[in-house]
């Protein structure tokens, strides 16, 4: 099995949420067990083999990969969730969309100061959500050795925001 088999199941959705938007549907791929093991595997070697604490996974398909990528590391894991769902004390950074405003929060006390932190997400389109996600973890001190996607939209250079971590995908477009 390999990337390709993952690129043959995802599911081009036109128009949706709305017109203009191709959406990749990554559900066939979680329905398949063979194939769902292989986006961990992938995804687990980009780590190439260094230590991880813990795998900070991006609301909410994200948290799919990133909590399985987390088992499989041996490491902890940690959610970016959208404003106003961490019952905790959050750190929070708004960041701007296609149209409007979004944000996302950390649990303040997530991740320690010098942590290893490897950030997991299903797709990178503008980079903008992973860019907050880095903000939050540079605030809290940690020391993110990568971020790690399934799908990357290459046209959209998403990972120019993302400099200077490096930014390993899976499957481009
Ligand atoms: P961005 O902040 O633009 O990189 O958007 C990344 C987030 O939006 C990811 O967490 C994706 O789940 C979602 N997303 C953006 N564009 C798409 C798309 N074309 N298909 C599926 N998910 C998308």
């Amino acid at each position: 099995m390999s990337a390709e088999a993952l690129r043959a199941a995802v599911r081009d959705v036109i128009d949706f949420p709305k017109p203009g938007i191709v959406f990749k549907d990554i559900t066939p791929i979680l329905a398949d067990g063979a194939l769902f093991r292989e986006s961990i595997s992938l995804l687990c070697e980009t780590a190439g083999g260094a230590k991880i604490d813990k795998v900070v996974g991006i609301d909410a398909r994200g948290f799919i990969f990133a909590a399985a990528v987390a088992d499989r590391l041996g490491a902890g894991f940690v959610p970016v969730r959208k404003k106003g769902k961490l019952p905790w004390k959050t750190h929070f950074t708004a960041y701007e969309l296609e149209y409007g405003e979004a944000a996302v929060e950390m649990h303040q006390d997530a991740v320690k100061p010098g942590e290893s932190i490897l950030v997991v997400d299903d797709l990178l389109a503008t980079g903008g959500t992973a860019a907050a996600a880095l903000k939050l973890l540079a605030g809290l001190g940690a020391n993110v050795l990568g971020v790690s996607v399934l799908i990357e939209l290459e046209f959209l250079n998403g990972r120019s925001k993302l400099e200077p971590h490096p930014v390993r995908t899976i499957i481009t477009y």
